[in-house]
């Protein structure tokens, strides 16, 4: 399908020739995408093309571009970074135009003062750590890592990361936004919107908390966020991280007011205990389970490698077979990262005193050889900055994320069996990874000051391989039915597999949920926001009939 010839002009006016573009090649470009083959017919590693790709710079031009959709009856799909496939179109069907953010991409302000900086949607967390650390401030990097952007997190989708505990998630550190609707109108939300400006995102004014914004937010269904305010937060380290080292694994030294640990349990109950000690105690600036998205088997080995310049993956099964590193691997089999920051050095010793007693009390322990100096610098590096992601697809190029449902350790514990056994039930073929069933991974908190918590489990398939890809897919089925088998909501992998569904399927589940009227509430918020229906199914609804 292709846009009428007048729309494409009207485009190339609202933004300049050069910044629209319908060149197959360039669209295509934007369909590729990353977990695509898991749910699209012929496991195409393309989502549907779109019709055109333009750039526009300002909020007026995103504006004028919503208003065009209206006109032609065409889809708008905002991207900013563009980590999830979502950000593509979804239906074939449907001509859309995709909004590419990319020349969006300033920091506008950074209020020392009030601790908060105001950004378009193409500025990366790294780029934003970067400047506030020089303040002393530091944000919120979420787990997808600091090449993502901040907007997107904090207006459109998630937001927790490692150092949600202490900093708080995007979804709630978000302080105002600026927001097209899918009718083209402008609204400012918060205080900005009553004229009061950048320090509250849910009044006095108009809050979208309830309508647009919630847990999962609307995932470019429902207009596009030109720019939004984020939370700073206290950074007591230098005002630049200096890392050191050969690459790739580079090390970031520990100031003496920090400590970086690895800490492990004895067994899923100690995990949740711990947790609870941690977020009562109040201690700890990073707390965050990263390694073990590797797998339980693998991951001591694989880290190891990964910081020694002298190694290579294909080193890991010789180190496999050497006595220290089995030892290793059950020693840290259920373990997690916890990097402490003081304030003062008689805070950080008061920090170390209350995570020996807790761990005394418990009967976890440190993991001495990830606590020795090489590993906890490298440990320092990745969490405080974040800019490990392509070690996600580190085992064959393709991994998906299933369970991650949030909720108290007590309740996270349950399902932590029942995602390992059917890792390991499903890997049993040899098209997944097998890496030990337990890969899962996830933050301390999800929460600010704790409380609640998720862990993701990593499957490695080859994307590649059309077997692989099928087992993949077929994890994601099984994963669904053993959560509901076992009275748990079904993860993550619902949300990728609602990709490449049909509507009708969609409804079915939406229909069966805890509380279908809410996509009936949803419905009548879209149509009175978006009466054109410009923006996708992302943002879920149930059509009248089935209520
Ligand atoms: C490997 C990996 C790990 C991840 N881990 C985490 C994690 O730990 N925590 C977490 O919060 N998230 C995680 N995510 C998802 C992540 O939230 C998003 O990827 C990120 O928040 C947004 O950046 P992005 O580049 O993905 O945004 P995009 O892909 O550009 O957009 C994400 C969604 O938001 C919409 N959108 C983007 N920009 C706008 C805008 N300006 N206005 C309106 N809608 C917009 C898009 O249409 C799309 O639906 C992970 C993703 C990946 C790939």
């Amino acid at each position: 399908m292709a846009l009428a010839r007048d729309a494409y002009r009207k485009l190339e006016e609202i933004v300049g020739k050069e910044h629209v573009t319908d060149d197959p090649a360039f669209l295509d470009s934007y369909a590729f995408q990353w977990l695509a083959e898991l749910v699209r017919p012929k496991q195409s590693h393309f989502m549907p093309r779109p019709v055109a790709v333009v750039m526009p710079a300002s909020t007026e031009e995103v504006q004028a571009v919503v208003k065009l959709c209206n006109e032609y009856g065409v889809k708008a799909k905002p991207i900013s970074t563009g980590w999830y496939h979502w950000a593509a179109p979804l239906k074939e069907e449907d001509d859309t135009i995709q909004i590419d953010l990319r020349r969006m991409n300033r920091i506008l302000e950074i209020d020392e003062k009030n601790m908060f900086a105001v950004v378009e949607p193409y500025v990366i967390c790294a780029q934003l750590q970067a400047e506030v650390m020089k303040l002393g401030y530091n944000i919120n990097i979420i787990g997808a890592g600091s090449s993502t952007s901040i907007v997107a997190s904090a207006c459109a989708y998630a937001g927790p990361g490692p150092s949600t505990f202490w900093m708080g998630n995007n979804s709630d550190n978000v302080l105002g936004m600026e927001w097209v609707t899918p009718t083209g109108e402008i609204i400012r939300t918060g205080s900005l919107g009553s004229g009061s400006g950048w320090f509250c995102s849910e009044g006095p004014g108009p809050s979208v908390r309830g309508i647009c914004r919630g847990a999962l937010g609307s995932r470019g269904a429902m207009g596009v966020y030109t720019k939004c305010a984020i939370k700073l937060i206290h950074w007591p380290g230098p005002p630049e991280l200096e890392p050191q080292g050969t690459l790739p694994g580079y090390r970031l030294p520990i100031p003496d007011n920090f400590r970086v640990y690895t800490i492990a349990v004895p067994d899923w109950d100690t995990w949740a205990d711990i947790y609870y000690e941690i977020y009562d105690n109040e201690i700890g600036y990073i707390f965050h389970r990263q390694f073990n998205l590797a797998g339980a088997d693998l991951a001591p080995a694989l880290w190891l490698t990964y910081i020694d310049p002298d190694k290579t993956l294909g080193d890991i099964e010789e180190l496999l077979e050497k006595p220290e590193i089995k030892e290793l691997t059950e020693e840290m089999r259920i373990s997690f990262q916890l990097i402490l920051a003081g304030r003062s050095m008689r805070d950080i010793e008061l920090q170390d005193k209350i995570l020996d007693r807790i761990l005394e009390e418990t009967g976890g322990w440190k993991v001495k050889r990830f606590c020795e100096q090489d590993m906890a610098e490298f440990t320092n590096m990745y969490l405080q900055r974040m800019g490990h992601k392509h070690m996600n697809f580190v085992w064959v190029g393709g991994y998906l994320g299933s369970w991650m449902q949030s909720g108290t350790p007590d309740w996270v514990k349950g399902y932590v069996p029942i995602a390992i056994k059917g890792l390991e039930r499903d890997a049993a073929s040899g098209k997944l990874v097998q890496c030990g069933g337990d890969a899962l991974m996830g933050c301390g908190s999800q929460l600010g000051g704790g409380g609640m918590t998720g862990l993701e489990q990593f499957v490695s398939y080859d994307p590649a391989d059309p077997e692989s890809v099928a087992a993949g897919t077929q994890h994601m089925v099984d994963a669904v039915k053993d959560a509901v088998s076992n009275g748990f909501p079904p993860g993550k992998e619902l949300l990728y597999l609602q990709v490449g569904q049909k509507d009708e399927e969609i409804w079915e589940t939406l229909e069966k949920s805890a509380q279908p009227m809410v996509y009936h509430f949803q419905r009548k918020i879209k149509e009175a926001f978006d009466p054109n229906n410009i923006g996708d199914r992302m943002y879920s609804i149930l059509p009248e009939e089935k209520g």
